[in-house]
């Protein structure tokens, strides 16, 4: 074995983790401190503001859970369902299974609405499931990762409070390149995680509870079952208590705070168009090379594409050679789509124009590498860019 280990150069267009932007990395190797120090208490309040400003929320509890996204997603069904408590979840692939699973596993008793996987869920049958089951919770994805579907929340989101539902977003692969506003969509609790348009490794779950969530999680008959995601106890840590709780991982909490001032600075309607940008040039150069997309063209993800494996073209070969030739990797299919779709993310700092240039070239190249020649997709894309700039 060598005697150093290096992580190569690779460019990070699967659905996360994305590229770190080296201001981030730079930000993540200060000198780690205390978690009740003086400073890092400063950092925490601005990292909570940052949240908030991304999330387009006032709630108070807003705050980076230690763990992934789906560590967001566990605390907010451990804090919200208690068992026996109804929960309607819209499930349009993989993450909504997901939700479904963590619900029962609180002992929530889940009704799930379903649409086949690459549409969007119709908020119609949703409103009319809210309405019949009268759930405690109801709860959806916004951007399903796994099929490159955006999903509209607002009536959904109107028809859970109108029936004195409590509504609970999964915003990990939206936050941070697609819009996302808490308070005007009436959603009451939220989570996403760091790694995909947020710009930083993974490892934060950013959540927010509505002072409806907390008042739900205080009133609860029975204890949180965890205490390591118990948000009243994490927010006494977050809040002007200053309660220790756990050892917050400071460096990562640095990557995040110097992540936000990014997104901050480039604000957030021009982060969003970039997103939407960038990703029009990919959709457009793949469907030049004669490729069709997966998801419905109406609903449409800026941070992640999906685009179907073309007859006859193996899934894996494809994206050994993008890794190994290219640097680039992509993501294969989850699911009953395995070996059907390739899953291509433009989030965070990964969302360039010279990336989906490379991205194309690249696809292009190893499959013709493979004997399967396409027109290129490389002119149509640079239009599609230039007709955006
Ligand atoms: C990635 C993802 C998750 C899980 O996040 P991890 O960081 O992998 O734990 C949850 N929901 C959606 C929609 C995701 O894309």
């Amino acid at each position: 074995m060598p005697d150093t280990w290096i992580s190569p150069e690779r460019v990070l267009m699967g659905p996360g983790p994305s590229n770190i932007h080296p201001r981030v990395l730079r930000a993540m190797a200060q000198q780690t401190i205390g978690h009740l120090d003086p400073h890092f208490l400063v950092l925490m309040d601005r990292v909570g503001e940052g949240l908030r400003h991304l999330f387009q929320t006032r709630n108070p509890v807003t705050l980076a859970i230690s763990g992934t996204g789906m560590s967001g997603m566990e605390a907010c069904l451990v804090n919200l369902v208690e068992p026996g408590d109804r929960v309607v979840v819209g499930v349009h692939g993989y993450f909504g299974e997901r939700l479904v699973d963590l619900a029962a596993r609180v002992g929530g008793e889940v009704t799930r609405v379903e649409v086949e996987w690459g549409r969007a869920l119709d908020p119609a049958a949703l409103i009319d499931a809210v309405r019949r089951v009268r759930p405690a919770l109801v709860a959806c994805v916004h951007a399903e990762t796994s099929t490159g579907v955006l999903q509209p929340v607002e009536e959904i989101a109107a028809a859970a409070r109108e029936a004195g539902a409590l509504m609970l977003l999964d915003t990990v692969t939206s936050l941070g390149g697609v819009e996302v506003r808490i308070d005007d969509w009436g959603v009451d609790a939220a989570y996403s995680g760091t790694q995909k348009c947020v710009g930083c490794p993974s490892g934060l779950a950013p959540v927010t509870f509505s002072e409806r969530a907390m008042e739900r999680v205080r009133r609860r008959s029975t204890r949180v079952p965890s205490f390591y995601f118990d948000l009243a106890l994490l927010s006494q840590y977050w809040g002007t208590e200053r309660i220790y709780h756990h050892t917050a991982p400071a460096n990562m909490l640095f990557g995040l705070n110097e992540a936000l001032d990014m997104i901050a600075a480039e604000g957030l309607e021009v982060r969003y168009a970039r997103h939407q940008r960038n990703a029009r040039a990919l959709r457009a150069g793949l469907q030049a090379m004669g490729l069709r997309l997966f998801a419905d063209e109406a609903y449409w993800l800026p941070s992640l594409t999906t685009v179907c494996i073309p007859e006859g073209v193996n899934d894996l070969p494809v994206r050994q050679a993008l890794l190994r030739d290219w640097n680039l990797e992509i993501g294969g299919g989850l699911g009953p789509v395995r070996g059907r779709v390739w899953r291509i993310g433009l989030m965070g700092h990964t969302s360039s124009p010279a990336n989906v240039l490379y991205a194309l070239h690249g696809l292009h190249s190893v499959l013709a590498g493979l004997g399967v020649s396409l027109p290129d997709g490389l002119a149509a894309a640079a239009q599609a860019l230039e007709a955006s700039a």
